[in-house]
């Protein structure tokens, strides 16, 4: 299923049901196919039309109807699973070669953004990782040592993370991340690669691709064939391989929170602790008064229950400030077994339903 047909919406906003060149209908050829019309997928596109070639885009859904729409959008040449355990599994050569990859990967989003002229709130700020109650006490010493080992540029201690009323204890301070707003950036990718002379299928569902001697050969669910001399699959999961990639895959489920803050109260910064999953804050400029914050919680497997205390002081704190509040659910790894009512009752505030009130929404 893609985030498209999932009740909840994206703080981003719908996926991008109206851009491209509609669904294939008959056969055709190209340069290059790319199947997946996401982050990975647009990106892959953009740089071949840039240089000239033919492209021919095709996704199931609307383009960014994956989970590029429910990204929170945080850029870091940081490592979820840290450097030091990629140098322990796979040496400092290695290491030091993501890192770069990682932060090349910023760098050329920064480029294109600049380049495209796309509007998408592209801003570069620190990253800070604060210890969690609970986990290996000596985690960010042996991080901060990994990365000065792969040449991770000015990682260095803080005194604490730059959350509003809460008291981290010393952190390391990652510089030059950066954050976007993933559909406005992929908006911008799509209307550059048809300016390119590319073309984006939508309800394109292909269920084939045959990687022949001299071509490859893409065909869809109605028996449309695209011969192309190349082919990237940039579906996320992929869909041409059954075996080698997904049998090392797990599902993971991570939530997030939106609601708006007074503008200039939460210092503009990524935070994220150490936990597995991790809570990590962000901000997102939304209007002349507010910015979003977005929060991610715990999921999955481990997941720790949600305290009602935390939702009832939100949801308070959203009464008192005028701000709508749509409580989701409960989330753990029963959630129709715990609901999604609190004190009795459900919580579905939206704007559409108040005109007058903000937004806060705690969505799967
Ligand atoms: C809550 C959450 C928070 C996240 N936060 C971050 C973050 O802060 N930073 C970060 O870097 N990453 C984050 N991620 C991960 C990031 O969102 C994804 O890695 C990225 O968006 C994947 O992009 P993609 O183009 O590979 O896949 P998708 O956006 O999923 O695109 C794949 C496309 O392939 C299409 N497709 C699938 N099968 C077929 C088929 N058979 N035929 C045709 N088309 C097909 C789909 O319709 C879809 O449009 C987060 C993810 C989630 C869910």
């Amino acid at each position: 299923m893609n985030a498209s047909h999932e009740r909840s919406t994206s703080v981003w906003g719908k996926s991008l049901e109206h851009i491209g060149s509609g669904p294939i209908i008959q056969d055709a050829s190209a340069d290059f196919v790319v199947v997946g019309a996401g982050l990975a997928g647009l990106s892959i596109a953009y740089e071949l039309a840039r240089v000239g070639r033919q492209v021919a885009v095709l996704d199931r859904g609307p383009v960014g109807g994956g989970m590029t729409a429910r990204t929170t959008g945080h850029l870091a040449s940081d490592l979820d699973d840290y450097y030091h355990e990629l140098i322990r599994l796979r040496g400092i050569d290695e290491a030091r070669q993501v890192h770069q990859a990682q932060a090349a990967a910023i760098d050329r989003i920064e480029a294109i953004t600049r380049e495209e002229s796309i509007a998408c709130d592209f801003k570069r700020l620190d990253g800070f990782l604060y210890l969690a109650p609970g986990t290996e006490p000596d985690l960010l010493e042996r991080e901060i040592e990994a990365c000065h080992a792969i040449g991770f540029a000015g990682v260095a201690w803080a005194e604490g993370a730059p959350i509003p009323g809460r008291e981290t204890g010393r952190c390391l301070r990652f510089p030059n991340q950066g954050r976007f707003h993933p559909l406005k950036y992929l908006r911008g990718l799509a209307d550059a690669v048809l300016r390119h002379g590319g073309r984006i299928h939508t309800d394109a569902v292909v269920t084939g691709v045959d990687d022949k001697s001299n071509e490859v050969v893409v065909t869809l669910d109605n028996g449309v064939r695209l011969s192309a001399r190349g082919c990237a699959v940039a579906t996320n999961s992929p869909v041409n391989d059954r075996v080698a990639i997904h049998t090392k895959q797990a599902p993971y489920r991570s939530y997030a929170i939106a609601g708006r803050v007074p503008r200039g109260s939460v210092p503009d910064a990524l935070t994220w602790d150490t936990l597995d999953a991790y809570h990590y804050v962000r901000l997102q400029e939304h209007d002349a008064e507010h910015d979003w914050l977005i929060v991610g919680g715990e999921s999955g497997p481990g997941a720790r229950p949600m305290e009602e205390s935390w939702v009832s002081s939100l949801r308070d704190q959203c009464v008192e400030e005028d701000v709508a509040f749509f409580f989701k659910q409960w989330g753990g790894v029963f959630k129709c077994r715990t609901g999604r009512e609190l004190e009795g009752r459900t919580w579905d505030e939206m704007p559409a339903h108040s005109p007058s009130k903000k937004l806060l929404v705690l969505k799967s």
